[in-house]
């Protein structure tokens, strides 16, 4: 049960299993803007309030306890992450996630790993729970332990991209300074990153025939 490289909502079965939390939830959970996908999602979207005061309504609670009390073996992805989708699509709506709720995440072992566990404990500490949904896409900082998307910025500061390969951003020199050790591994400008693709083809046994 392996979900090494993927971010949420990266693969089908994040899919399929936002599908089975909805329809136990009585709700649409993933498309929840209104009217949207209506023709493909029986329960169709009510939008974000509707969802989130829907959820609010004890149904969060409901299904964490639901979940929590279920055995794994009978589920596909295990019951770990079935708590955790839970909670990233209550987040994305603002949903009010209980204290007592985090304990349940699995942010041991469980093969839910990287980047989806990074993802998901940089939500949870960024999630507002305050009513204000939560952008898991949005860009955040690389700089390290910091996180903050632009939302959560001081007025007037914006994240900037890396000038070299533009691939990550930084809230301040001292973010950037202090990711760079780790960047540079990876840092690439677009014509390097070009050379080398060519460089592998090149040296690939197959070759392209003119037929
Ligand atoms: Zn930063
Ligand atoms: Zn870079």
């Amino acid at each position: 049960m392996g979900r090494w490289g993927e971010r949420f909502f990266g693969g089908d079965s994040d899919f399929d299993e936002a599908s089975y939390i909805s329809e136990d939830a009585g709700i649409e959970l993933f498309y929840y803007e209104a009217d949207k996908h209506d023709a493909e999602h029986p329960m169709g979207g009510k939008g974000l309030e509707a969802t989130r005061d829907h959820l609010n309504n004890s149904v969060l609670n409901r299904l964490f306890e639901k979940y929590s009390a279920e055995k794994s073996e009978n589920l596909f992805y295990g019951k770990p992450l079935r708590l955790v989708h839970t909670a990233v699509l209550a987040m994305r709506v603002g949903a009010t996630i209980e204290p007592n709720t985090q304990i349940l995440f699995p942010l041991f072992d469980t093969g839910f790993r990287a980047p989806m566990k990074e993802q998901f404990e940089v939500a949870l500490v960024h999630y507002k729970n305050d009513g204000t949904p939560y952008d898991l896409f949005a860009d955040r900082c690389k700089g390290p332990g910091c996180d903050k998307a632009n939302d959560e910025l001081e007025e007037g500061v914006t994240l900037k991209k890396c000038g070299k390969c533009q691939d990550v951003s930084y809230c301040s020199k001292t973010c950037q300074k202090g990711n760079w050790p780790e960047h540079k591994k990876l840092c690439k400008t677009p014509e390097q990153r070009k050379a080398e693709e060519e460089a592998r083809w090149a040296g690939s046994p197959f070759v392209m025939l003119n037929v």
